[in-house]
């Protein structure tokens, strides 16, 4: 502890020079007293406060009540849905079937090499997310986000066991006994049932749902399966029942990257202090005269899932759920006053409105249009393709070693590997050639006899991998080049479609 840093420590002057540093000696103690303590009371993090909001009533709820109810529903529900694509494909609507690498969407259906449309999607999604920010602010936050949905569930529930606000306050300020006990309980092992049927579900995204739903509890199921089933109803129970809004305000990265969508033109849930101020209580009878519609009545901060007041302005935390709005609106209601004093509304609109100025809403601005023009111009581009996806799709891969054989009568072989992928749902036989070379045959591996062109089958969804060899004879191999361009021609043997690969063929000169 630095001792020549005495701030506000008694003087010398204040007595002899014994007593000077007597005093000057105490001083220092007196202020390493109070060093320590404020190093032992400042933490690195804020302790959480417990948040037990209470349940509103209006429009806002009921919105979001249905988003929870939609969404959870589409989530539970949608690895049950069947889609029949015939006897070479699963029936699962959605699937992500890794061990067929196949990624199934009602009537899409995906390969890996097709992984382009995933990127196409994620942006799609991103430039949504960012328009609709633009728009109305973080209503992704507020209605749809998983965090949000779960965590409005989770308090549902608890709400549910341990009562409103005010029960849950009393609950959590009585000391521990059988009562306490038994509603903690309930309420875990409820949060825990939802986690675990969370966790369960989302395994059922990459497997044949009704399959692994059935071989989960007969051990049947993959071991992947557990662990990922174990991973969600962990993450789950911890993030939407214990972490709640922490994990919006410290781990989320949106709120921070959010701001640069928004503009004085963003709808966001906003307090009109120019309206509600100056604030206070209001007695019945009381006039309204010189004072703002706002009565402290601290309804907005009840209701809210994050413990804030909107009435300090913008702020990191607020996720736009609009329940404050209904708080207030029913207040106004009962006190006789026009709804609205918070709501959804626009920086430039409360300042215009505290110039007394009309409202202008401009909710199609450039930054919007940006999005929707980037949003058409993607989505177009993946619908042309999914409209126009070939169902043939050929690689050829040119071997490397060795690079070219001389046969013992002169003539020169390359080799291939081909494969022709079929991504239609019924098997399709398909005529193989080389072009681009005079003269060259070409046999599978392990075939005797080699022809112009060759006939192979490709199973319903199936990928056809064969090693072909093409030869050029050896009066023909003299006048050709080092490196002769070609192609491998794969067609469907009724000419319904081909695919081509162009390569190129050794012919062992320097
Ligand atoms: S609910 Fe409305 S009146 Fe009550 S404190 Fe909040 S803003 Fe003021
Ligand atoms: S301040 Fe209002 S809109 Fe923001 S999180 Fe709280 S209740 Fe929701």
């Amino acid at each position: 502890m630095g001792k020549t840093t005495i701030i506000g420590g008694p003087s010398a002057k204040s007595g002899g020079a014994a007593n000077a540093t007597r005093t000057a000696a105490e001083g220092v103690a007196k202020i390493d007293v109070v060093a320590v303590n404020a190093q032992e009371n400042r933490k690195l993090y804020q302790e959480r406060i417990p948040i037990y909001p209470k349940l509103a009533h209006g429009l806002f709820r009921k919105i979001k009540w249905a988003f929870l109810f939609v969404l959870l529903g589409i989530y539970y529900v949608i690895p049950f849905v069947r889609w029949d694509r015939g006897p070479s494909a699963p029936d699962q609507a959605v699937l992500a079937d890794f061990a067929g690498r196949r990624f199934y969407f009602f009537f899409i259906e995906l390969w890996p090499q097709e992984v382009y449309y995933i990127t196409g999607l994620l942006m799609l999604a991103s430039f949504g997310l960012f328009m609709a920010t633009a728009m109305f602010g973080r209503i992704w936050c507020g209605y749809a986000c998983p965090q949000t949905v779960w965590t409005d569930l989770f308090i549902a529930v608890e709400r549910m066991v341990e009562g409103d606000r005010n029960a849950r306050l009393r609950l959590a300020k009585q000391p521990f006994s059988a009562e306490k006990a038994i509603k903690k309980a309930i309420k875990h092992a409820a949060w825990i049932a939802i986690s675990f049927l969370t966790g369960g579900v989302f395994v059922l995204y990459f497997h044949d749902a009704p399959t692994v739903a059935l071989g989960f509890f007969t051990g049947q199921a993959p071991i992947s399966a557990y662990l990922f089933a174990a991973i969600l109803t962990f993450t789950t129970y911890t993030l939407a029942g214990t972490m709640r809004e922490q994990v919006c305000t410290y781990m989320c990265p949106w709120p921070r990257i959010q701001g640069a969508m928004t503009d004085e033109d963003t709808l966001e849930v906003a307090y009109r202090g120019y309206r509600g101020e100056p604030r206070g209580p209001h007695k019945k009878n009381d006039s309204w005269e010189g004072r703002g519609d706002c009565i402290d009545c601290l309804q907005c901060v009840a209701v809210c899932p994050m413990g804030i007041d909107i009435r300090d302005g913008d702020q990191l935390e607020c996720i736009n759920c609009a329940l404050c709005i209904d708080a207030c609106d029913a207040v106004m209601e009962k006190i006789g006053r026009p709804k609205g004093l918070i709501a959804y509304d626009t920086a430039r609109n409360q300042d215009l409105a505290r110039q007394h100025k009309k409202p202008v809403f401009k909710l199609f601005r450039p930054r919007v249009m940006l999005y929707v023009i980037l949003l058409a111009g993607i989505g177009g581009a993946m619908l042309y393709g999914l409209v126009n996806r070939s169902t043939l799709e050929l690689n050829t891969l040119r071997d490397r070693s060795p690079i070219f054989v001389q046969l013992s009568d002169g003539s020169i072989r390359n080799g291939y590997t081909v494969k022709i992928l079929n991504k239609a749902t019924i098997a399709r036989s398909f005529r193989i050639s080389v072009a681009g070379i005079e003269g060259a045959s070409l046999k599978a591996a392990g075939a005797q006899k080699q022809s112009e062109f060759m006939v192979v089958e490709a199973g319903a969804n199936k990928v056809r991998t064969l090693k072909i060899y093409v030869t050029i004879q050896a009066d023909t191999a003299k006048v050709l080049k080092a490196s002769v361009p070609i192609a491998i021609l794969v067609a469907e043997t009724n000419g319904n479609e081909d695919a081509v690969n162009n390569t190129v063929f050794l012919s062992g000169k320097k």
